[in-house]
């Protein structure tokens, strides 16, 4: 009786550190690698999946400061939203965008991973922060894919909702400043337009522009949006809000951060997660300085 659990030894052999590759997987639990387009690349894109990490540094873009700054906090892995390798690469030359911030990367032992368009059609993700920021309610995808549809970590590609209350243009532009810390914010529509229904898209929203355009909405709120993507709005009667391209994602990098202190909690020594704090919207000059709010 109970011969089998006497006999067998019960040690358990504890890694003491987290690795490259548990961050990886708790992201692919929040934001499945899945989910990503089928043009992107997401994932661990420069790095050793085996490698101790303590400390980790979350920011939007692998930029060569950001990697400095992981340098020199000492965070030997990096999540960021976009990625460093797009491109399929020939060569990885040591003088030449992206093989400068690759080899930078090695040099100083960072592991590289990005969560792109995973982390923008996940539930939680960017969309998904941009949503609650504006306070939208009866929040739906703008387009879901019905392969993952079900899945309860997918949120679709971008959202529709409602504003708590009807406000105008002038006045969405005004919350999206104030909740985004965003400078420089464009419209197009008439300024005292009454507007309740809103889509969001986080990033370069111009591609979705029919989807919202067939939606119905009142207002669509976005980044990068171009010349003839305003005049297409305008022709349809859509109000646009441009909020740019870094406004509309830089606030994922606080709720990564909370989660994956949150994950790294059970073993001897805590994960410690970081928030880059040297990045600033490349548009807004000296002018739009983004109020990194400290955290750690
Ligand atoms: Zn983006």
């Amino acid at each position: 009786m109970g011969g089998v659990l006497k006999s067998t030894p019960h040690f358990f052999v504890v890694r003491p550190m987290y690795t490259v590759k548990d961050i990886y997987r708790w992201l692919d639990e929040y934001a499945p690698f899945r989910y990503a387009q089928s043009w992107d690349q997401c994932g661990l894109q420069v790095g050793d999946p085996q490698f101790p990490v303590e400390r980790v540094l979350v920011a939007l873009d692998p930029s060569s400061a950001v990697i400095a700054e992981a340098s020199e906090r000492n965070c030997r892995c990096l999540v960021t939203h976009h990625p460093l390798i797009f491109q399929p690469l020939r060569a990885v030359r040591l003088d030449v965008f992206p093989g400068s911030v690759i080899g930078r990367a090695i040099r100083s032992g960072i592991h590289l991973i990005a969560a792109h368009t995973n982390l923008d059609a996940a539930k939680l993700g960017t969309n998904h922060q941009l949503s609650e920021l504006l306070g939208l309610q009866n929040v739906q995808p703008l387009e879901s894919e019905d392969v993952w549809r079900e899945q309860e970590q997918y949120g679709g590609m971008g959202r529709t909702g409602v504003l708590p209350e009807s406000m105008t243009v002038q006045d969405v532009m005004l919350l999206c400043e104030r909740v985004l810390h965003a400078r420089g914010v464009r419209m197009v529509g008439s300024p005292d337009r009454q507007v309740r229904t809103v889509a969001v898209c986080t990033g370069s929203g111009g591609g979705m522009l029919q989807q919202v355009i067939d939606s119905g909405v009142d207002v669509f709120i976005t980044g990068d949006l171009k010349y003839h993507e305003a005049q297409r709005a305008l022709e349809a009667g859509l109000a646009l809000v441009d909020v740019g391209h870094f406004a509309s994602e830089r606030l994922i990098v606080e709720p990564l951060v909370n989660y994956l202190k949150a994950r790294g909690q059970s073993k001897r020594k805590p994960l410690q997660v970081f928030a880059a704090k040297c990045e600033r919207d490349p548009f807004a000059g000296h002018a739009g300085i983004w109020h990194y709010r400290e955290s750690n």
